[in-house]
């Protein structure tokens, strides 16, 4: 991956360790070598994870939709564990991100490989058609959140494109088991197959 983008990703605020982010721009390489459809990302915060996968929607001339309300997860509100009090708008007295994002894209110069979304996942959803050729779910965590962008977003993964899943741990004392119901649920209904686990990164072939 290009040295200047790799350091603005690991510089970046955010939730995404050093090899799963590598791994994300591996894996949407070899993908978008075979299909330029594009991907679509849920969860951009502050956009670590977008410059992963931006970076090989760049290389391929291919797109990143990122998706986010950029008000942040539950966890991210004022008096929970992943409260970050820099991101913090009294006004509304919920997260923003989005200021952030934009920077962050801006700098890596990838203002025209990684399209924001800014809005509810679910709702997005219901008025998507475009076949896409690799899913990242990292939205929210809650079993309601991290189901339903499943279930309105898989579907548009097109044959022997990916479906990635971060935080999947099946132990419930290392994070929330959410997105594990939701790599249970993939993989028991026989429209994926496990192909990698990198970290907490769960990585899936649409079969
Ligand atoms: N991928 C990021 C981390 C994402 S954190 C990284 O690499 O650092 C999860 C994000 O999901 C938060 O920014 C939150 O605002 C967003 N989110 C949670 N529920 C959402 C929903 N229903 N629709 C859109 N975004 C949502
Ligand atoms: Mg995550």
């Amino acid at each position: 991956m290009n040295e200047e983008l790799l350091q603005i990703a690991k510089a970046t605020k955010g939730f995404m360790p050093d090899d799963e982010g590598m791994a994300l721009y591996n894996y949407a390489l070899d993908m978008l070598s075979m299909s330029r459809s594009p991907m679509i990302e849920i969860g951009s915060y502050c956009g670590k994870s977008s410059v992963y996968l931006g970076a090989a929607a760049k290389e391929q001339r291919s797109v990143l939709f990122s998706i986010d309300h950029h008000r942040g997860s539950e966890e991210n509100q004022l008096g929970w564990e992943h409260h970050d009090p820099e991101l913090y708008d009294p006004t509304t007295e919920k997260l923003e991100t989005l200021p952030l994002f934009r920077k962050t894209i801006t700098l890596a110069k990838l203002d025209e490989s990684v399209i924001a979304v800014i809005g509810n996942s679910k709702t997005v959803s219901r008025y998507w058609n475009i076949p896409i050729s690799l899913l990242f779910i990292d939205g929210g965590h809650s079993l309601f959140e991290a189901m339903g962008d499943y279930l309105g977003w898989s579907q548009f993964i097109q044959r022997d494109g990916l479906l990635l899943i971060h935080d999947v741990f099946e132990d419930e004392s290392q994070g929330g088991r959410a997105p594990y119901e939701v790599f249970v649920a993939a993989t028991s209904s026989k429209s994926f197959k496990e192909i990698d686990t990198v970290g907490s990164l769960k990585v899936l072939k649409k079969l």
